[in-house]
């Protein structure tokens, strides 16, 4: 394991890898709102490079935060000495990321069709680019794929579209990877767009969907930070512009929408992973969704998917006042979570952004929501820490099975409460 361990540093190192050897992530518990402002104050200590896996929100609710090697005593003693708990939850964040290279190297294959593509294992962008041109040429009559726009280096942003006709019919919209380093999102879009093609003509439900609405999957949405977390830095959230007067690199893509923008909730400071942007819609991969759900005018649920934590949300984050369709959308994610619980038993939690986790303003559903899209939902997929981000490939097919159940609920939903 040691020789594999020293080979896996060599080989990054040789392709220029940020290495993650030594790095930890811990969870510290914060019992009152004092504690969580300690906490606040270790996040503004930069020279600690400290990389919030979720960030301090709600007394009593976890925070997980990755720390590299050299801060790992300082950290411990700043927690010890304000008496916060904490208890490791990676030992050593390099070996998790050997064991992901080492799957994917083992599963990796061309495959030539989407039946023998492997739903098991993660992919680099250009094979998703690839799964999504061999379903769209498997399936003509009910597939195609949208270019959108382009992203701040140049790579295509594609949307795929479900449709069985009609002509700007009702639509739902989903997109997985907007921050991406969440590899379990991605990996599930490549799922949903195998699941809404087998499922066409077979399932009950989502055939009325189909034969009425129209559904947008957008699987990478951020591909230039999507391409990034391959080749150079796994953790990498942002998008990857540049911002003149800065050193530091990318924008929250889901900080950047146009509501709530600039309030509290979101970074001023390029050099942090929550960082808002110059202005609102300055990311190009946003502005190219604000564009679309405009021009198209006629989008009845918008669902952005993150992971981890476990948890189903609905506006607002930027603001404390209940969303005016918040009793119905409540009601809806309970019985979301209830269809995604009976597969395999995983617990979500559900509620308005701002309550169930932190304050987030410029995200992506309140802009839609404020756009008129009633039913506007962000998930959390799993899980709710022991992995993080470094969720197994093994647990991809389950994750995306049991959203589906939640997914097909809320599109259901839809297509039976038009408006
Ligand atoms: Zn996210």
């Amino acid at each position: 394991m040691r020789g594999l361990l020293i080979w896996s540093v060599l080989l990054g190192a040789v392709l220029g890898k940020e290495d993650f050897v030594g790095h930890q992530v811990l969870r510290i518990s914060a019992a009152d709102e004092a504690q969580v402002q300690k906490v606040k104050e270790l996040e503004d200590l930069e020279h600690l490079q400290l990389d919030f896996w979720r960030g301090p929100g709600q007394p009593g609710s976890p925070i997980d935060v990755r720390v590299p090697f050299p801060s790992i005593q300082a950290v411990k003693a700043f927690l010890e000495a304000h008496g916060l708990g904490y208890t490791i939850m990676i030992e050593d964040v390099q070996s998790l990321l050997d064991e992901e290279q080492e799957q994917m190297f083992a599963f990796q294959a061309r495959s030539r069709s989407t039946d023998t593509f492997n739903y098991a294992t993660y992919h680099t962008l250009e094979e998703i680019y690839s799964f999504m041109d061999m379903l769209v040429a498997e399936h003509p009559q009910l597939v195609s794929k949208l270019q959108i726009g382009n992203t701040y280096e140049g790579r295509p942003i594609y949307v795929l579209k479900f449709s069985t006709g009609g002509n700007n019919r009702p639509a739902i919209w989903i997109d997985t990877g907007i921050h991406s380093r969440e590899w379990v999102t991605q990996a599930s879009g490549v799922w949903f767009a195998k699941k809404i093609t087998q499922d066409y003509g077979q399932d009950f439900t989502l055939t009325a969907i189909l034969d009425s609405m129209d559904i947008f999957l957008e699987i990478v949405t951020n591909p230039d930070g999507f391409a990034f977390t391959h080749s150079k830095n796994r953790m990498w959230r942002k998008t990857r512009s540049l911002t003149p007067g800065s050193s530091c690199v990318g924008v929250d893509p889901n900080r950047n929408w146009d509501a709530g923008f600039g309030m509290a909730g979101a970074s001023s400071n390029p050099c942090t992973d929550t960082y808002r942007g110059k202005f609102a819609n300055s990311e190009v991969e946003v502005k190219s969704i604000v564009d679309f759900v405009k021009s198209h005018g006629n989008i009845k649920a918008f669902i952005s998917i993150h992971s981890y934590s476990q948890l189903l949300l609905y506006p607002y984050g930027y603001k404390a006042e209940p969303a005016p369709d918040r009793d119905e959308l409540d009601q809806l994610a309970k019985s979301a979570v209830t269809a995604l619980a009976s597969l395999y038993g995983t617990k979500f939690k559900y509620g308005s952004i701002i309550k169930t986790i932190y304050q987030a303003s410029g995200s992506t559903i309140d802009w839609t929501y404020s756009q008129g899209i009633k039913y506007s939902y962000t998930f959390e997929l799993r899980d709710t820490g022991r992995y993080g981000f470094l969720l197994p490939a093994s647990q991809i097919v389950p994750t995306a099975q049991e959203t589906w159940l939640a997914l097909r609920t809320i599109m259901e939903h839809t297509l039976n409460h038009p408006y």
